[in-house]
């Protein structure tokens, strides 16, 4: 016989089975040695009290053997020699894209303009430590796309709670940890998520899908208003009449060629500012409210929201335990992200502390589609420029920042190619510093301590979402004005992480292969 139950339990037997039997013979009064197991089904954490407590959904197996069942992949089938779809990008869209080509009988091939996980490590380290940015290979750019050495956390909005299951089963069966199906808030860390890519990438090429590195397309060729092919960097060009456009929120140089070719682009609504780093101590302090977390409840996270006359500001990708990553995908810019590791065992948390970019806000760049994506640029570039021109980053501490103050020095940051202190009101528009300068001190009223000089405010956070969208038909999926061509992830507008892209992946899979039927 199998029960379901919801139970509240102490952090420390929440995660071991023995107590875990025992508390619940005693709330459901079964006899201890009738329970073979109990599994956890969900977990959440509750710190609103002051004794703090786990909330579990569990399922009790009672004089019942338990047998344990994880996620195996679809039955995906051989593709060689089957009609192509073309993918550019091979973010979390792309492939999740590509595996849906498959499991539906068509030859996914992907063209990508970064590098293989591994060769692209090495990319990295050049950024971190020599401050040299590679436009094709960067924490943004190359295998797995933004998702490969990013947080990994795996929470979305999106309200159809099948997609995401999907989805979480899928990155289970790839070779996430389990947890991820059961945690409120899943996370899978920068360590593990290389390994599952590259399994995403083998499964591709195992059953007769292509995934082609190094291959950046800079060209589009349409005929009467449809695809019919893409030129790449090197000069081949390969014909297509399905094409899945993937290629994340930082490709400016697609958003510029589909502007130059006449093709319908918009700019959008987005958000801006700056990354936030705090003792992790500190954070676990205000979050649980006791002297520390202890060893069974882990690194504190949390999520700030704000009205500052008028205007949104809140907290974005918050990392705990986690570094603060070089982002820029150009030379002569500074971007800031973060990113943890699974165990999150950094001593430092860091957040994107972001405030709404409306179209009012950059119309200063014209009515042009570009418009908002320049205001971007113009930011992220300032920052460079004060920053000493290498990938610094310019920072101040938190109460300065607020008063406007220049930081007479800065504690050390988890960010790898350094900070220089700079009064970054001469960097942000004005309403954005503004904006944070009260927010931060509105967040302190939320979280006691949370305002404090410990704090090191980091510019600039400014690839939160694209600032451009890609219109496409609600019912096929394919863009408004050339048929054939399927606007798809986050760059495109149609995702806001790595689940909805994945999401939004197989959506444009089954959309483009549906009308390959036809
Ligand atoms: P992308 O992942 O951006 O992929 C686009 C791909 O297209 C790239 O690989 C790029 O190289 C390729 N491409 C671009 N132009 C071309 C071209 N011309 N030719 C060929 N290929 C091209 N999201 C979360 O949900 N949780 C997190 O914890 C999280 N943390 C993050 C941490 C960091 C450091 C970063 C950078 C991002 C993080 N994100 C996180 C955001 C997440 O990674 C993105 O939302 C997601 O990857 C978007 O997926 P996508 O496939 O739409 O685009």
């Amino acid at each position: 016989m199998q029960h379901e139950y919801n139970i509240q339990v102490p952090p420390e037997t929440a995660g071991n089975q023995e107590a875990l039997k025992q508390f619940v013979s005693k709330h459901a009064e079964i006899s201890l040695h009738e329970i073979s197991h109990i599994r956890i089904l969900k977990r959440s954490i509750d710190a609103r009290q002051k004794a703090i407590k786990v909330n579990l959904r569990v399922l009790v197996f009672v004089q019942e053997d338990f047998k344990e069942q994880k996620p195996s992949l679809p039955n995906y089938r051989n593709v060689t020699g089957a009609e192509e779809v073309i993918i550019i990008g091979a973010g979390p869209a792309g492939l999740f894209a590509a595996l849906r080509c498959i499991e539906l009988g068509k030859k996914p091939i992907v063209l990508e303009r970064g590098k293989d996980v591994r060769a692209r490590r090495r990319d990295l380290k050049k950024l971190n430590i020599e401050h040299i940015v590679n436009e094709d290979s960067n924490y943004c750019f190359g295998e797995g796309g933004a998702g490969t050495y990013s947080d990994g956390k795996l929470y979305t909005r999106s309200k159809k709670r099948g997609d995401v299951n999907r989805i979480l089963e899928l990155f289970v069966a790839f070779g996430a940890t389990d947890q991820i199906l059961v945690e409120a808030h899943p996370h899978i860390g920068t360590n593990k998520l290389p390994g599952i890519i590259q399994e995403m990438t083998k499964t591709i090429l195992d059953n007769g899908g292509e995934v082609l590195f190094e291959s950046r397309v800079v060209d589009i060729e349409v005929r009467n208003n449809e695809v019919a092919g893409v030129a790449l960097a090197t000069g081949t060009k390969i014909p297509a009449k399905k094409l899945i456009l993937a290629t994340g929120h930082s490709a400016r140089d697609i958003f510029e060629l589909l502007h130059k070719k006449d093709i319908l682009i918009e700019a959008k609504s987005f958000a801006l500012g700056v990354r936030i780093e705090h003792p992790q101590v500190l954070i676990d302090k205000i979050q649980y409210n006791r002297k520390d977390r202890g060893e069974f409840l882990p690194p504190s996270a949390y999520s700030l929201v704000k009205q500052v006359e008028g205007r949104g500001v809140y907290s974005f990708c918050m990392c705990p335990g986690g570094i603060i990553a070089p982002c820029a995908t150009s030379p002569g810019e500074i971007v800031t992200n973060g990113w943890s590791p699974s165990r999150r065992d950094q001593p430092t948390a860091n957040s994107g502390i972001v405030v709404e970019v409306r179209p009012e806000d950059y119309k200063i760049f014209g009515n042009s589609p570009l418009a908002a994506l320049n205001f971007q640029k113009q930011v992220e570039q300032k920052a460079w420029l004060e920053g000493g021109k290498t990938q610094t980053a310019p920072a101040q501490r938190m109460v300065d920042f607020s008063n406007g103050k220049l930081s007479a020095d800065l504690p050390e940051s988890s960010y790898k190619p350094g900070i220089a202190s700079v009064e970054l009101g001469s960097i942000l528009p004005e309403f954005i510093y503004r904006t944070l300068q009260k927010g931060f001190q509105e967040f302190g009223k939320s979280m006691r301590g949370y305002y404090t000089n410990e704090a090191v405010v980091h510019a600039t956070e400014s690839r939160t979402s694209s600032p451009v969208r890609i219109p496409r038909d609600r019912e096929t999926l394919e863009h408004v004005q050339i048929k054939g061509l399927y606007p798809c992830g986050e760059g495109a507008g149609y995702a806001g992480g790595i689940v909805s892209a994945a999401i939004d992946g197989e959506k444009c899979a089954e959309k483009a292969v549906g009308a390959m039927k036809n």
